[in-house]
């Protein structure tokens, strides 16, 4: 069997910007006050690779979609008439094609992880089973999972449907904010908080904060400095009596091990779409063992086919601690891939189909074409920045970002 070509699907990943959130009928090019053509800013890359024997694999990558479906395009060469079992080997090939454009990072991890995605889809077809059979088999037969909720109603519906983990975003109040969902839904839902990995925030405000926190009982706290403070979330990890997680931003082992050595995270969160591909995902996961620590994947970029990879990694692994999943996001999330995820009493049943059990429904990812993938810098009446400093980065706001998690 060899592999024929790659066709990619870039899709813009919520309602048309100016359409009021309707997802009917909206071109998802709407032209807006910068004259940029763009619908919503986030999108999702699917891949499909062909073989000659008729048998097809689907992927998807994230990492910055736009880019990646391009860094997809300049891969494939190195694919053609490859044989797509031995997916290590291409692996390989495909990082070393990339060698020279410097560190892997999430582009080209968002990349590798399509591609690799889909070979695994092809190889389970191939073989008449599901990829956690051949990851070593399944340890659990569902995966825990937790909703988004940022308002006590929002958190009550979470609930209602199901859920029993939820998790709260963003950086205005987030005390304010995690006391009235505790009050919404009581002691016996567990409850994350991610604050995006503020670059404003000091380590030293953040064990304040996080103290506060610690009443809540947390499942787990995110990012609650700069992704790229490392020493600052090793610090934080001692002082504060709250799991720690973060890795969104990673990719391949590397990265991760050099996370976990230098003792900045109890959970790890590689996003199933740019940490590397599946196997990559599968050492992270043995390096966060070694060291007791557990790993929950960052869903938040991505689509569905993305979220059925990482059920199937997350069934097979030891230390599968909760999956992200966004449960509300827009319709398409069910329309664009077959059969949907089904979320029963706060969990997902691990598929049992060949290979990863799901197909894409083309006609749909092309309904929301790709616009503007870049994101937008919120203007100076959005309440991110402190009058008269609408030209100043947000580092050195930090009185009016104090202000913001402390409620001052
Ligand atoms: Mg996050």
């Amino acid at each position: 069997m060899k592999i024929t070509g790659i066709e990619t699907f870039l899709m813009a990943a919520g309602p048309p910007q100016g359409s009021g959130g309707k997802t009917e009928g909206g071109s998802g090019t709407m032209a807006t006050a910068t004259g940029l053509p763009f619908g919503t800013t986030r999108h999702w890359l699917f891949i499909e690779i062909h073989t000659d024997a008729g048998i097809a694999g689907v992927g998807e990558g994230s990492g910055w979609p736009l880019v990646v479906e391009a860094a997809v395009r300049d891969l494939t060469p190195n694919l053609i008439g490859e044989d797509p079992t031995h997916i290590e080997r291409l692996w390989l090939k495909l990082r070393g094609a990339m060698g020279n454009h410097g560190m892997t990072g999430t582009v080209g991890g968002g990349a590798l992880s399509a591609i690799e995605m889909a070979l695994w889809d092809i190889k389970g077809k191939v073989l008449g089973v599901p990829v956690w059979n051949l990851l070593g088999g399944k340890v659990r037969d569902r995966i825990r999972v937790y909703a988004h909720a940022s308002t006590p109603e929002h958190a009550r519906d979470c609930v209602a449907l199901g859920y029993r983990a939820l998790k709260t975003g963003g950086v205005a109040r987030p005390l304010e904010k995690v006391a009235q969902l505790r009050e919404a839904v009581g002691p016996d839902i567990d409850l994350c908080v991610d604050l995006h990995g503020p670059p404003d925030l000091t380590v030293k405000d953040a064990m304040v904060l996080g103290r506060e926190l610690e009443k809540y009982r947390l499942l787990f706290w995110e990012e609650p400095v700069s992704c790229e403070n490392w020493e600052g979330l090793a610090r934080l990890r001692d002082a504060v009596a709250i799991p720690l997680a973060t890795g969104e931003r990673l990719a391949t082992v590397w990265e991760f091990q050099r996370l976990l050595a230098q003792g900045c995270a109890d959970i790890v969160q590689p996003d199933t779409g740019r940490c590397g591909g599946i196997l990559q995902m599968r050492k992270v996961a043995a390096l966060a063992e070694a060291v007791f620590a557990t790993m929950a994947p960052h869903s938040g970029s991505l689509g569905p086919i993305g979220e059925y990879a990482a059920l199937h990694v997350m069934a097979s692994i030891p230390n599968a601690l909760i999956l992200e999943r966004f449960s509300h996001d827009w319709p398409m999330r069910e329309l664009v891939a077959t059969p949907p995820v089904q979320v029963v009493d706060g969990h997902i049943v691990v598929p049992d189909r060949p290979g990863l059990g799901v197909e894409l429904v083309k006609p749909e990812a092309a309904r929301y074409p790709s616009g503007h993938n870049a994101g937008l810098r919120p203007d100076a009446g959005s309440g991110t920045y402190e009058a008269g400093t609408f030209t100043e980065g947000v580092q050195v706001q930090t009185r009016w970002r104090r202000a913001r998690y402390f409620g001052l």
